[in-house]
């Protein structure tokens, strides 16, 4: 009978990673580019003699480094196993009340689990018919507000402007807005910690730092958001963050041109891929992020990611009625940018 006590989930999908030689990886928004070579040398130099201890559970010299970087007080950083983790340990903390939360009906698919999994009540507003957000629609009673900024798959960045709007008008629920593309563009909302108690803007290492598989994630809030936070990371697990992950993320910070050159590689290369799209019969809403959200005028969407399959490119396709024609197109290298649409060629 043990299994009628089991808390059952349907669980979030994350995109494949298969380990075959030569694939183009274009299905999970990573980096082309590897880490700085700072990173690389923070590697080397690990001593796994340390390993025999815990780390620092305050993850300190993780904390300082992005404290310096971002010029925000240490007791107002809270630093996670990649921004799932955070968004996770946000979830948890800040959504405790009886009214639903609010998030787009086409946004990452990890809010509507984290919602079921927590038991928080929470309502899906649909995006406007071009997928943007409409904010006077988030203007009504709630228990938070979550918004991908730029938004998750759509690519669409929504005016800071309209996020300041939104947080004067809401002051009664935490608003968390989920910036794991910013730096490919759009303004942050970083600085409106300091107005806004009750804004907590979440950032990761996966995409504009190159480094998915470290697992690091980081938010910045008012001083008592971030307490709150820590007070549930310490009742479940206190040493989150491994010795050498809090090393190699602290690498990445001192290296800002390398960081720089790859962003705004990244940005140019996504700017030419729009062009070459759209000359071969594609659309998509005007993406500031790492990938593109696209359908093609005529051609069936799984045909079109079959073909690209079996030439080993690999790209993101969802389910859900709104969105069932698209495909997520991550931003790779220029070459393999390029080889993407000599493929496309033969298929279109
Ligand atoms: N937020 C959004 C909008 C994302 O697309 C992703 C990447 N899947 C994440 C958060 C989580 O990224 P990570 O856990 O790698 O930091």
């Amino acid at each position: 009978m043990w299994e009628d006590n089991v808390r059952r989930v349907v669980p979030y999908v994350p995109g494949e990673q298969p380990r075959v030689k030569n694939l183009i990886k274009l299905n999970t928004n990573e980096n082309p580019y590897p880490p700085s070579p700072l990173v690389y040398k923070a590697m080397r130099e690990f001593d796994c003699y340390d390993l025999k201890k815990y780390p620092d559970p305050n993850v300190g010299e993780l904390v300082k480094a992005l404290s310096e970087t971002y010029n925000v007080p240490e007791d107002q950083i809270f630093v996670g196993v990649g921004s799932d983790d955070v968004l996770a340990t946000a979830f948890l903390t800040f959504f405790n009340s009886d009214k639903p939360i609010l998030f787009p009906d086409i946004t990452y698919s990890f809010y509507d689990v984290w919602g079921e999994l927590y038991g928080i009540p929470y309502e899906q507003i649909p995006v406007k018919e071009d997928f943007s957000i409409d904010i006077n629609d988030y203007l009504k009673v709630n228990g938070g507000i979550v918004i991908a900024n730029p938004n998750a798959p759509t690519g669409l960045y929504e005016d800071l402007s309209n996020i300041e709007e939104l947080l004067k008008k809401n002051t009664d629920s935490v608003v968390i807005i989920d910036e794991a593309y910013i730096d490919f563009g759009g303004r942050s909302a970083l600085p409106l910690i300091e107005k806004y108690d009750n804004l907590l803007v979440v950032r990761t290492y996966s995409k504009s730092r190159s480094m998915a598989g470290i697992r690091i994630g980081y938010a910045f809030g008012s001083k008592k958001l971030i307490k709150y936070m820590l007070d549930v990371k310490f009742s479940v697990n206190s040493y989150t963050m491994n010795m050498p992950s809090i090393k190699a993320g602290v690498a990445s910070l001192k290296d800002p041109d390398y960081f720089k050159e790859t962003t705004e590689k990244i940005i140019s290369t996504r700017e030419w891929t729009k062009k070459e799209l759209k000359k071969r019969g594609f659309s998509f809403p005007d993406s500031m992020t790492n990938f593109i959200f696209a359908r093609h005028e005529s051609l069936e969407r799984d045909y079109i990611f079959n073909k690209l399959r079996e030439e080993n490119i690999l790209v993101r396709a969802f389910n859900g009625e709104r969105i069932k024609e698209y495909l997520r197109i991550s931003i790779g290298t220029d070459e393999e940018m390029k080889r993407v649409m000599e493929v496309l060629d033969k298929i279109v």
